[in-house]
């Protein structure tokens, strides 16, 4: 029944009552105010299922396509299937039945694509019920065939790591295909990730307005504009949403202020040029800008001879400001403003006019007592974060795939909404981030 129920509730995008009848509630109270301050941060999920590696996953995939076809197909299956299959996709694949040594593991796979290629040209014959086609796990075979396997001479050849799809799009496991691989620092995980946004007032409850479920290796940054329009459309947006460096971008700082009168309030990222990190030598910022002619101004006193708008790497807007080569290679101070001995001349990368000026403030600020108060609110996220964790198994889905899980991420906003409000109502102090010994011992804040 609760499956059921859970699976109505999502069917009809239904799960987000769960937290905003409850939100709609604070606001009438007056325990939730809109245009105050809120926080966001993300933390990842484990997905549902087995880690497993590329051999594996094929073996594993090979295996969930047979017990399907079994189940649904049976007579098809034993005409088209060879008995000494069993032994091999019987039991669940392990890593300890697998070969050691990567020639070997090669084969290994090569052998498995084979027999999968086997059944799926068997139900892909134009003589076989066009309904075995359209069962998922059959679907997944094909796909996950796709992405490890290439036909060479007509014959199946393991793919390279280099020749398959990035771990956005790659099938890790057939048990959960919307379950992806992702790495930040040293963490590396399956699965999803989960943003928490909450409001940060002093002497109101911490409340939970806003939770997203995203695949692993969505960036934090391609969340932002995202939780601005929902908070938009729930009457919640904030003045100040704090958050950390990777939810902040140019365009970020531009879009917030302008669509929605927020300030986003987080460090930008480091400028990692050398010219920047070492402090001698002459970054973007020691070459002012004249917007209307087009032109940048070296320390030198140099003035740029090209003006191109470009795309880069990161899929941003970009300008690239480059200066005369015989400027640069009669310059005497060419030490301090490019090292390359590839190029002859300087380039300085910058952003269109709004998004430079919005960033160029912002590193200003990021300096400044003021900035360093705003943002210290930012930490708590982390104790809501580490709530979810430890008391409600945030970081563990309980479900295979994504909606599903996000399904579970807003029912645990709900009740942690409940668990806080409950804490404020009783008067109970809210916890204090920890600090060592001997940051006491110097009262460090
Ligand atoms: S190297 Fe070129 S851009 Fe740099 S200071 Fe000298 S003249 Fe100006």
């Amino acid at each position: 029944m609760l499956s059921e129920f859970r699976a109505r509730l999502i069917d009809k995008q239904a799960e987000h009552r769960l937290l905003e009848s409850m939100l709609t509630l604070f606001q009438q109270k007056g325990w939730l105010k809109a245009r105050g301050r809120q926080r966001t941060d993300s933390t990842h999920v484990l997905a549902k299922i087995r880690a497993l590696n590329r051999v594996l996953c094929v073996w594993e995939t090979m295996r969930a396509a047979l017990n399907s076809l079994a189940v649904v197909a049976p007579e098809w299956l034993r005409a088209h299937s060879h008995p000494e299959w069993v032994e091999r996709y019987g039991p669940r694949s392990e890593d300890s039945r697998s070969p050691v040594g990567e020639a070997e593991r090669v084969a290994f796979a090569e052998e498995i694509g084979e027999q999968g290629r086997e059944l799926l040209d068997a139900v892909y014959d134009p003589m076989a019920p066009q309904w075995l086609r359209h069962i998922p796990a059959v679907n997944v075979l094909r796909q996950v065939w796709v992405q490890n396997y290439q036909r060479v001479d007509d014959v199946v050849r393991w793919r390279s790591s280099e020749q398959i799809p990035p771990p956005s799009r790659y099938i890790g496991s057939p048990y959960d295909e919307e379950s992806h691989y992702s790495k930040k620092r040293s963490t590396t995980w399956v699965g999803y990730k989960v943003h928490l946004t909450e409001s940060c007032e002093t002497h109101l409850p911490l409340l939970i307005t806003h939770v997203a479920t995203t695949s692993a290796p969505v960036s934090d940054d391609a969340m932002t504009a995202t939780i601005h329009a929902e908070l938009d459309r729930k009457h919640l947006l904030p003045t100040k949403h704090i958050v950390d460096t990777g939810y902040v971008d140019a365009k970020l700082l531009v879009e917030s202020q302008r669509d929605y009168q927020i300030d986003l309030v987080g460090p930008t990222r480091k400028n990692y040029h050398w010219q920047a990190t070492l402090h001698t030598g002459f970054d973007v910022s020691h070459f002012p800008i004249d917007w209307e002619r087009q032109q940048a101004t070296c320390p030198q006193g140099c003035t740029s001879t090209s003006w191109t708008p470009a795309i880069d790497n990161r899929k941003n807007e970009v300008i690239k400001i480059k200066f005369s080569t015989k400027d640069c290679q009669a310059c005497p101070s060419r030490s301090l403003c490019t090292q390359s001995s590839r190029h002859t001349r300087r380039t300085v990368t910058i952003r269109p006019q709004e998004q430079y000026r919005a960033l160029m403030q912002r590193r200003e600020q990021e300096g400044t007592q003021a900035f360093a108060q705003v943002y210290a609110k930012r930490a708590g996220i982390e104790g809501t974060l580490s709530q979810g964790v430890r008391m409600m198994g945030l970081r563990r889905s309980r479900y295979i795939g994504e909606a599903k899980t996000h399904f579970q991420h807003v029912a645990t906003a709900a009740a942690l909404n409940v668990v806080r409000s409950m804490a404020w109502f009783d008067g109970l102090p809210r916890a204090q981030t920890r600090r060592s010994a001997f940051v006491r011992l110097y009262d460090v804040p």
